[in-house]
């Protein structure tokens, strides 16, 4: 079959979300290695870019620039070669497509923000614009549930509740903007690393569960409320694995945090403020003590991946 032709405009541009989880509970690992989790996703408004644009056919190269650069796979491993690819095997004539892609990253890497699964799931967006093709928000979904269980969220966005691995998502009933502050470490942590110690740390963990109470803070919109309803499962495994992290939190709610967690497996700690002059105050604060590498405001929720300009 003959090539399409490339299209006049030199590509696309999809903006995706960055996610802390404001509760993760985390059941006993199954046969398959998963660990069966109740979660509940929050987009932030911290945001990679992935640009997409028109190459030979089965080519598929990336560039990364930005927050963590070095640190991203530049060969098939990078979840927006491997989103790009799965959208092409499975939607489009294979053997004509290809996709020049290029990340502009401002979400840490192996930070717990899930950086990775939101590039893929803009790569998935991207793709499907640059070769035009006619996809349902299901079909797109399934494949982001394919690429990996945070995918489909980083689709999309705002605040919902995750099941299965994280790869089964329903939006929550929230009301209201919370105003975050994130703490980024100086060194990744790894997610199997922190499962493992999870599962050394927890023998015998419950059937996963969202608290009551976290849902109900959420529908009232009062951050205080929200606040004290904040919890990850994999908190201890992290601070045992960073005990630095410790005083990370501690120093956070000293300076007024309403709330505190570790997102994720770690370690970005989100630090929750009563309102957005808080924020400000709290990110300042934190900023000056030095504990963290660096400092940044957002809120949330935010939508998921979708093209700009
Ligand atoms: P998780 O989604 O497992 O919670 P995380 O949010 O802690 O992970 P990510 O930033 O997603 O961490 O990176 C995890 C690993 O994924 C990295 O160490 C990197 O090797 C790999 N990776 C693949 N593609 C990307 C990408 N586009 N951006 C960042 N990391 C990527």
């Amino acid at each position: 079959m003959a090539s399409p032709l490339p299209p006049l405009s030199v590509g696309v541009r999809a903006r995706v979300p960055a996610k802390i989880n404001l509760a993760l509970k985390v059941g006993p690992r199954r046969r398959d290695g998963y660990h069966p989790l109740a979660t509940v996703y929050h987009a932030v408004s911290l945001y990679d870019e992935v640009s997409a644009g028109w190459a030979e056919p089965d080519e598929f190269e990336v560039s990364v620039s930005g927050e963590g650069a070095d640190l991203v796979p530049l060969d098939e491993d990078n979840l927006v070669v491997r989103a790009a690819r799965l959208l092409a095997r499975t939607h489009g004539p294979y053997d004509s497509l290809g996709a020049s892609l290029s990340i502009r990253k401002a979400i840490p890497v192996a930070a717990g923000l899930a950086g990775g699964s939101a590039d893929g799931a803009a790569a998935l967006v991207a793709c499907a614009a640059l070769w035009d093709l006619d996809l349902s928000a299901e079909a797109l979904r399934t494949l982001a549930a394919e690429l990996g269980s945070d995918v489909p969220f980083a689709l999309l966005g705002g605040t919902a509740v995750g099941s299965g691995r994280g790869e089964e998502v329903v939006p929550a009933l929230a009301r209201g903007t919370y105003h975050w502050v994130l703490g980024f470490g100086h060194h990744g942590l790894s997610t199997p690393a922190v499962y493992g110690r999870f599962d050394q740390l927890t023998p015998h963990p419950a059937a996963p569960e969202v608290p009551d109470e976290l849902m109900t803070a959420l529908r009232t919109g009062d951050p205080r409320q929200l606040g004290a309803a904040l919890v990850n499962d994999l908190q201890p495994a992290a601070l045992d694995l960073q005990p630095r992290l410790r005083q990370v939190i501690e120093a956070g709610l000293d300076f007024g945090a309403v709330g505190a967690l570790i997102s994720g497996s770690g370690p970005t700690a989100a630090f929750l403020a009563a309102s957005e002059p808080a924020a400000i105050d709290l990110a300042v604060a934190l900023s000056a003590d030095g504990l963290c590498r660096e400092v940044r405001r957002a809120s949330g929720p935010v939508t998921g991946a979708r093209l700009v300009g």
